[in-house]
């Protein structure tokens, strides 16, 4: 057996235990009432509270992200989101009624959310924390025993999860298994009742292929390039300043980070003036590093490749920092306008009038995000209605992920499922048709061959 067979067969191995535990948990029926769920979301939140200070040493020990960042990124959205879930949850659970209608009457008909079982949550690395947790709270809501797999690209957040999460939850039902690239595959491919990524689209298909084999149903949170549409009548000093601090957010590596910019010829040449005093100063806010050589090397490669004019996107290898760059006119059909940029480094284009920036986007991929700046509803309501996205947010970007009720996730190639508040509990549950009639009365005519009235009454019943 070859050192690849036998790292492979290991991985099968201990994520076929890891689900086969979180199963028994699951079938032992402990995981459903809603005591259960609230004790879980208690520990996840005392989690939190507890190592909020050791969970932002590891983020900046994988990322350099110094700990507010960490903070206004990582743990105050998660612990938003279980506030909001122990809040709400009880009613979420409740059964749903719905008329029976006159063919099905007499009887009682609802929906039941029930658990889908035992969910699989694979982790990215950007927002270690958030990424992984944030799933988890939907699917412990939802009921539902879960194997989790932090990325092993934040390997010190991964490390720290798995040693101190434990101690907070039910850790036979919540599994923390540690691993690369053949034990997440290996854990794809196992028989999960629920499989949940986030990560790219590449990875995204291979997660989607290994549920097929056993009809496990995906959420795919992916990526993509999230265009910013400025209209000739935007603010743009806000416009300028905000795009600049989300680009420089996780140095630009955000899922939902803005990645190029499409402006109004009109506006172009006051909005590249305030980018170029405003990428730096965002760029010098924020202390996270590239997350490793091999992407470090990617985006010395767009930045030499672009053809557009370069300002600014100094490289400093050995710290793995890049400074935020614009890139006016880039060649549309060079790498830095065709690959998600997940780096500090903003392309820019003009386009002679909105429906050229509306054709533009609709030219290629459907994005997760999409940013408008504009101060009119007219030109927000043509560009939400000519345009499909996971999300769009008008004149700032980000904020959409903290309204707990709109769901987050993408379209297209941007990723398919959602989740947030109530979204997460539903994608992790499964709503149960359920309906009761009496046995009596149980009138003969009601059965084949029918009768000439009876038949007449079942054509004005079923319509
Ligand atoms: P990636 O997609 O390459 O994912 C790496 C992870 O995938 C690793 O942790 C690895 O264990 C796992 N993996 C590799 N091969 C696998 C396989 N065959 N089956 C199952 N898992 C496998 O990650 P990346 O490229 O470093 O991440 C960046 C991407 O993630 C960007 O596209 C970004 O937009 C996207 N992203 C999306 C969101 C979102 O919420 N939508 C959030 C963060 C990142």
């Amino acid at each position: 057996m070859s050192v690849t067979e036998m790292s492979t067969s290991m991985a099968t191995t201990e994520s076929g235990s890891a689900l086969a535990g979180a199963r028994a948990a699951f079938d032992s029926g402990r995981t459903r009432p809603l005591s259960w769920r609230v004790a879980q979301l208690e520990g996840l939140l005392r989690f939190i509270d507890e190592c909020e200070p050791a969970i932002a040493a590891a983020i900046e020990a994988d990322l350099g992200r110094d700990p507010m960042a960490s903070f206004m990124a990582d743990i105050a959205p998660v612990r938003h989101e279980i506030r909001h879930t122990l809040a709400n949850l009880a009613r979420w659970m409740k059964p749903e009624r719905v008329r029976s209608g006159a063919a099905a009457a007499p009887g009682r008909a609802w929906i039941v959310p029930e658990p889908k079982g035992v969910a699989l949550i694979l982790g990215a690395w950007n927002f270690p924390i958030l990424l992984t947790l944030h799933p988890l709270v939907g699917c412990l809501a939802a009921g539902n025993a879960a194997v989790v797999k932090p990325s092993e690209i934040s390997a010190a957040t991964a490390r720290f999860l798995s040693e101190q999460l434990p101690r907070y939850v039910d850790a036979e039902a919540i599994r923390i298994v540690l691993g690369g690239a053949e034990v997440s595959a290996s854990l794809a491919g196992q028989p999960f009742d629920h499989t949940f990524f986030t990560g790219s689209t590449s990875v995204g298909r291979a997660v989607m292929a290994a549920g097929a084999r056993n009809l496990t149903p995906v959420t795919l949170e992916l990526g993509g390039k999230s265009p910013v549409i400025v209209a000739a009548d935007a603010d743009v000093d806000v416009a300028a300043r905000r795009i600049a601090w989300a680009k420089a957010v996780n140095a630009g590596q955000t899922c939902t980070a803005p990645d190029y910019v499409l402006v109004e010829e009109s506006v172009r040449p006051a909005l590249v003036e305030r980018l170029l005093a405003e990428l730096p100063l965002r760029g010098a806010q924020d202390t996270t590093r590239i997350v490793n050589d091999r992407h470090v090397a990617r985006l010395r490669r767009i930045l030499s490749t672009h053809g557009g004019e370069q300002y600014g996107g100094a490289i400093d290898e050995s710290r793995r920092s890049v400074t935020p760059a614009l890139v006016t006119d880039p060649d549309p059909d060079s790498e830095l306008m065709q690959e998600e940029i997940f780096g500090p480094v903003l392309p820019l284009i003009s386009v002679p009038d909105l429906g050229s920036a509306i054709e533009f986007v609709n030219a290629r991929p459907k994005p997760l995000a999409l940013y408008l700046f504009t101060e009119s509803r007219a030109v927000e309501d043509l560009v939400v209605s000519r345009t499909s996205s996971g999300s769009v947010a008008v004149n700032h970007l980000l904020y959409q992920l903290l309204v707990p009720e709109l769901p987050f996730g993408g379209v297209g190639a941007s990723g398919m499922g959602n989740y947030h508040g109530k979204n997460g509990f539903d994608t992790f549950s499964h709503r149960k048709a359920v309906l009761s009639k009496p046995s009596r009365p149980d009138l003969p005519m009601a059965y084949p061959p029918y009768g000439r009235a009876m038949q007449k009454v079942l054509r004005k019943l079923m319509g």
